[in-house]
């Protein structure tokens, strides 16, 4: 690799702005929480973040996002051009990227592959269906996006439609796509999706099925979002997925 490793005591705060270093450590943090909550294994999934000047830190090809360190991230531009001698970017970056286009709100995007949420898709279960309360009332539901190859343009196009309208989806046989207003907020996605999939698997495997809730129960959940001030997308308000 081309880059130049920092000297020892470097590495936690580097040559960047404060705004970088700060994003770098948390990239770093979240990876690691990715790892140990088993949403990625191996060289699994990549995240990112979107600096001020639009520019994107991002997770390098092939690493193990348990162990990262802030001078391993990549450093790109919207087109997905190395911005610097750092190392090379995901071979997923057009996922992020298309994201990032499509969402001038989101500031980081982490993609996974939370295990029982990915084989929900696989099985054919609908992870749309409004049957928790908690998931009703802040995302909706959790879109499914068709089967697409990865490693080419597809994948990233297979998401663009999709993640217009909702801030986490499952891309079909694969993985997950979330995005937020920070990397905090992209990861409390991710553990939403992977909780409720878990909990849609158990009852799934007692009963045979899922039930939705009834109209008039989603009706009333979803009017108690003005109530607790909750303004960001939701996927039964915007019929996004359907
Ligand atoms: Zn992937």
């Amino acid at each position: 690799m081309s880059y130049q490793v920092p000297f020892e005591g470097e590495a936690a705060r580097g040559p960047w702005s404060e705004e970088a270093t700060r994003l770098r450590q948390a990239l770093c943090r979240i990876g690691a929480l990715c790892y140990q909550r088993n949403y990625i294994v191996g060289a699994d999934g990549n995240l990112s973040a979107r600096l001020s000047d639009g520019t994107i830190l991002i997770t390098p090809a092939g690493a193990m996002k348990g162990f990262l360190e802030p001078h391993h991230l990549a450093h790109i531009d919207m087109q997905g051009h190395s911005i610097d001698d750092g190392p090379r970017c995901s071979s997923e970056t057009g996922i992020h990227l298309v994201a990032y286009t499509e969402r001038p709100d989101v500031r980081a995007v982490v993609h996974a592959h939370p295990p029982h949420a990915v084989a929900m898709t696989i099985a054919g279960v609908d992870l749309l269906l409004p049957i928790i309360p908690e998931i009703v009332v802040t995302i909706g539901g959790i879109p499914t996006t068709p089967m697409a190859t990865p490693g080419t343009a597809e994948l990233p196009e297979s998401i663009r439609t999709t993640i217009r309208c909702s801030d986490a989806l499952i891309m079909k046989n694969h993985g997950s796509v979330c995005v937020g207003a920070n990397l905090l907020d992209a990861y409390k996605k991710l553990d939403m999706v992977e909780h409720t999939a878990k909990i849609l698997w158990l009852a799934y495997m007692v009963r045979g099925g899922l039930d939705p809730l009834p109209p008039e129960a989603v009706a009333k959940l979803l009017a108690t979002r003005k109530l607790l001030g909750l303004s960001g997308h939701n996927t039964l308000e915007n019929s996004c997925g359907r």
